[in-house]
């Protein structure tokens, strides 16, 4: 199991300074690479490797000073991104997605480089960095680093401020004997209502904040463009905006906290985040990033504590009786389930919720005796105790 840790760094004006042409000397290779295998493309019809890429640092590090100036291995990265994004990109082609061919970064689109290696190339000393070819950086370490560590990643955020993520592997925490599940429906009036009662209320802190980010953001529309007042005001524009960022996640934390200490095992449905980003209703695609986090959220806090995460494909879980099965319809306005075949009359969310944790549980046993399952009807000829 692999843990990331962000802390935030307080380089001085020199460190600030070669932060940010490694940056962006990374930038720039970043690009030559891409421009490369797009030309070697276009010329020859075949592909030019990774490794091939890789070898060719050497050269062109001495025809190239700001290249030296850069840790080698902070720069094999950049070749292995080049790689990893062109993976991608063949993978989307054979999914039959939308392919995206892999982009030039322009400036302030290429944000953090990495160092693969502890030890070699970066160290931890006692509140400080020691970065090759950096520097020692102030670091402001805010909890211990459990596991081994591996790597670390340098990112600077819009404002221009830097933190590092340091990855570190950690022994799998053995799975918990699983005795409480839960079924957990999310929704844009409240984030979150679990199967057992337990109501996750969407963060109303926000609500003040976005007051004031609209605020500022008619400010800065009223100021001249290309002036030093305008700069200024898109400055706290930025800084609210992160703000924001950081509330949200917050929320999202100790919500996801919260379903984790409440059971064993949690079932989400597994919504399709990338379909409803094509929804272009600005409070709704901002739900849907939220759910997607909550879950990944829960997901990661699960798996430190032994326990499960588990989804459900999403379908009719609004619309049935969680006692008798009935098929009530219901439009989105209407809050309260109301049964007219077992007379059960429930919120919707709670509804809702007892039957995602319903697909999963009857799906499993369905599985377990050899019959079709409800929830996975798809891997039940595949289980292996079917065989
Ligand atoms: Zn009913």
């Amino acid at each position: 199991m692999r843990r990331a840790y962000k802390f935030r760094l307080y380089p001085n004006r020199e460190q600030t300074g070669r932060l940010e042409r490694t940056l962006e000397t990374c930038r720039i290779l970043y690009n030559e690479l891409l421009a490369e295998r797009k030309v070697t493309y276009e010329v020859t019809g075949g592909g030019i490797s990774y490794f091939e890429q890789k070898r060719n640092l050497v050269k062109m590090k001495k025809v190239n000073d700001h290249l030296a100036q850069v840790n080698a291995q902070v720069l094999q990265d950049v070749t292995r991104r080049i790689k990893r994004s062109f993976d991608a990109f063949f993978r989307r082609i054979r999914d039959g997605k939308k392919p995206g061919y892999p982009r030039f970064k322009g400036r302030g689109r290429y944000k953090s480089f990495t160092y693969p290696q502890h030890v070699k190339s970066f160290k931890i000393k006692s509140g400080r960095l020691s970065l090759s070819k950096i520097g020692e950086v102030r670091m402001f370490q805010h909890r211990p680093i459990e596991g081994v560590i591996k790597m670390c990643t340098l990112k600077r955020d819009d404002i221009g401020d830097w933190s590092v993520i340091i990855v570190s592997e950690l022994k799998d925490t053995p799975k918990i004997a699983i005795e409480e599940t839960i079924g957990v429906d999310v929704g844009l009036k409240n984030l979150a209502v679990a199967s057992d009662g337990l109501i996750l209320e969407p963060p109303t802190c926000l609500r003040g904040s976005e007051k004031k980010l609209a605020k500022l953001q008619r400010r800065l529309s009223r100021k001249t463009k290309g002036s030093k007042n305008r700069e200024k005001a898109r400055a706290k524009v930025a800084r609210h905006h992160r703000k924001i960022a950081r509330q949200r996640r917050d929320h999202l934390h100790k919500a996801s906290r919260c379903l984790v200490d409440s059971a064993d095992r949690i079932v989400f449905e597994n919504l399709n985040i990338n379909g409803m980003l094509t929804n272009h209703h600005l409070s709704k695609s901002i739900a849907d990033a939220s759910w997607g986090t909550l879950i990944q959220f829960t997901m990661c806090k699960a798996e430190s504590a032994g326990k499960s995460v588990e989804l459900v494909p999403p379908r009719n879980t609004s619309q049935l009786c969680s006692q008798c099965g009935a098929f009530v319809r219901k439009s989105l306005s209407m809050r309260t389930h109301r049964c007219p075949e077992c007379g059960l009359v429930m919120d919707r969310d709670l509804n809702a919720a007892i039957n995602i944790r319903d697909k999963f549980t009857l799906g499993q046993r369905g599985r377990a005796c050899g019959a079709v399952s409800v929830g996975r009807g798809d891997e039940a000829g595949s289980s292996p105790n079917y065989r």
